[in-house]
């Protein structure tokens, strides 16, 4: 079985746990380091001779040009993580819009070949903004990776399919990659336990994750997608004072991320979004 691998290429800085510390006009304040930290992604990827997809934010793509050429030279995917980094239920459908298609002819004048994926900032398409999907698939986008079928205070749709399926829009047809979740019962009680990727993954013993995907490849003969973010493996990256909550979202053992990604590398198959949905 072969999961997907996905990189949200973005900034410690522009995270929606810290978008009450930060200002998007101010994003240009801070020293970057998501070009060092990409690259460092793309070395490992290099190491285990595995193709990834890399869902770029617009804002990074025109500041670092040269980055998403590389990504794409290595033989990765490029995808599209929107443009400005707001959440997609706080955005009108105009607004909507104007983000992803700037984004998307941002990224395809630099790789030379369409985009077509889109995951949102912060897993932002829920029952609120299913509209989105209309305007994907109008754009141009023949696959998304937004939606998160657990319950959450940000992003989330309970209940939600877990594997890859294709929805019908006014638009026409386009596929979900929703974000893994592995099903949990502990007597009554039943949830769907998110494992795959960023804060769960630097949360969870890696073991456990491992036995998860396993599960899930194995009994439930489907594919996992997981995600993480460079500033994830980058525990030299500036502190920014925000609350509690956020912090130990953003800090949780980043120090330990690199070296769980890479045993979950050792032990999966994993290759970009885009080819695991051709072959499902
Ligand atoms: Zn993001």
């Amino acid at each position: 079985m072969i999961n997907a691998l996905t990189i949200d290429v973005e900034d410690y800085f522009q995270v929606t746990a810290f978008e009450r510390q930060i200002k998007p006009e101010e994003w240009g304040e801070y020293p970057l380091r998501v070009e060092r930290n990409t690259l460092r992604i793309l070395d490992m990827l290099d190491e285990f001779a595995l193709k990834a997809t890399f869902f770029v934010l617009g804002w990074v793509a025109e500041r670092l040009p040269a980055l998403v050429k590389e990504i794409s030279r290595r033989g990765h995917e490029i995808a599209c993580h929107g443009y400005g980094h707001q959440l997609v239920y706080r955005l009108s459908p105009q607004e909507f819009r104007q983000d992803i298609s700037r984004a998307k002819s941002l990224l395809e004048d630099l790789c030379g070949e369409r985009v077509h994926g889109y995951r949102a900032p912060s897993y932002s398409i829920t029952t609120r903004s299913l509209w989105a999907l209309d305007i994907l698939v109008e754009e141009g986008f023949t696959y998304d990776s937004s939606i998160f079928p657990i319950t959450h205070d940000i992003y989330g749709i309970p209940g939600g399919k877990r594997f890859p399926h294709e929805i019908s829009t006014h638009a026409g047809k386009i596929r979900e990659f929703p974000i893994s979740t592995f099903p949990l019962k502990v007597g009554w009680w039943k949830s769907q336990l998110p494992i795959c990727g960023g804060g769960y993954l630097r949360l969870f013993p890696v073991a456990l994750v491992a036995r998860a995907i396993q599960a899930i490849n194995v009994t439930e003969k489907q594919p996992v997608i997981v995600y993480f973010h460079p500033w994830e493996i980058d525990p030299a990256q500036p502190r920014i004072r925000a609350g509690a909550k956020s912090c130990f979202r953003h800090y949780l053992n980043l120090e330990r991320m690199e070296l769980k990604v890479r045993h979950l590398l050792d032990n999966f198959s994993f290759s970009s979004a885009r080819e695991v949905l051709s072959r499902t």
